[in-house]
């Protein structure tokens, strides 16, 4: 099945109460550990990648990967460009063949936002690319965004209305309370505010910050409306910790050992998440 956009994913995961994983990928071993799980579990997946790792591996490769391993996967997959603030990768991405970006004017002005969100999707419909935009200021470091405890604030509900409203927006993003990063204490969800949203504006929500939450957290944020989970940091212990792990044990320089130890750890980690989610089965 060639590569989708995540639109008729996520509105069908709305529907039916579960949430599509959106797994940051590091390189191509992660890339691959992200569609086998999916597949196997006969799953929708979203392959997602930050802007860094697209600048450092470059456009073309990261995308030939992309085709190259979803060629034969009978399940729908998308790649998604995740929290982008450059108006020229984006363009980039679409032009090397993303299905799907996310524009993170969150830091701006209310107004400034709404307007480069529209010039991303002027971008965006006519190649049929899904867009995801964000609300609010989510705390923590994601890619080089860096928002500070005390600069974060949660989405307003009437904006997040008027937001949806003026942008036909394939994906939502507000401020709900969780975090990029590790989690230091309890994270303190606003799921009033989720629902709120969820019912008001009618678009799939994403949850961000999905590493460290509680399995029972997840539920709840999937059955008010989240329709899109990230999961980036878990992945990122199992890339560094599946590789290290198997070397300090076995202490072998033959490097496709622990990096089949690395694809290991990604994929039971996916698996995991996959099922969590309640997508398994859904294809
Ligand atoms: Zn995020």
């Amino acid at each position: 099945m060639s590569l989708q956009n995540m639109k008729e994913m996520l509105n069908r995961a709305k529907e039916d109460g579960y949430a599509v994983g959106a797994f940051n990928i590091l390189d191509y071993n992660s890339m691959k550990a992200v569609v086998d799980a999916a597949e196997e579990l006969r799953s929708p997946v979203i392959i997602q990648t930050s802007v860094k790792t697209v600048v450092f591996w470059g456009y073309d490769a990261v995308m030939s990967w992309a085709r190259q391993l979803t060629e034969n996967t009978s399940v729908p997959i998308a790649i998604h460009l995740d929290h982008c603030k450059d108006l020229e990768v984006i363009r980039i991405c679409i032009e090397s063949g993303w299905t799907s970006v996310m524009i993170d004017a969150s830091s701006k002005p209310f107004e400034e936002n709404v307007e480069l969100t529209g010039r991303v999707l002027e971008m965006a419909k006519p190649n049929n690319i899904s867009v995801e935009a964000e609300l609010g200021a989510i705390v923590g470091v994601e890619d080089d965004i860096h928002v500070k405890e005390q600069d974060s604030h949660l989405a307003d509900p009437e904006q997040a209305v008027e937001f949806c409203k003026k942008l036909p927006v394939d994906c939502f993003a507000p401020a709900i309370g969780t975090a990029h990063g590790v989690y230091k204490g309890e994270p303190k969800i606003a799921y009033d505010l989720i629902e709120e949203i969820a019912k008001r504006t009618g678009v799939p929500l994403a949850l961000h910050g999905g590493t460290g939450l509680a399995d029972e957290v997840f539920h709840k944020c999937i059955a008010l409306g989240c329709a899109k989970v990230n999961i980036s940091t878990q992945l990122k212990y199992a890339h560094i910790n599946g590789f290290v792990d198997y070397f300090v044990a076995n202490n072998i320089y033959n490097p496709l050992k622990p990096l089949q130890a690395q694809y290991d750890s990604l994929k039971t980690a996916v698996v995991q998440n996959i099922k969590l989610f309640g997508s398994q089965g859904k294809v």
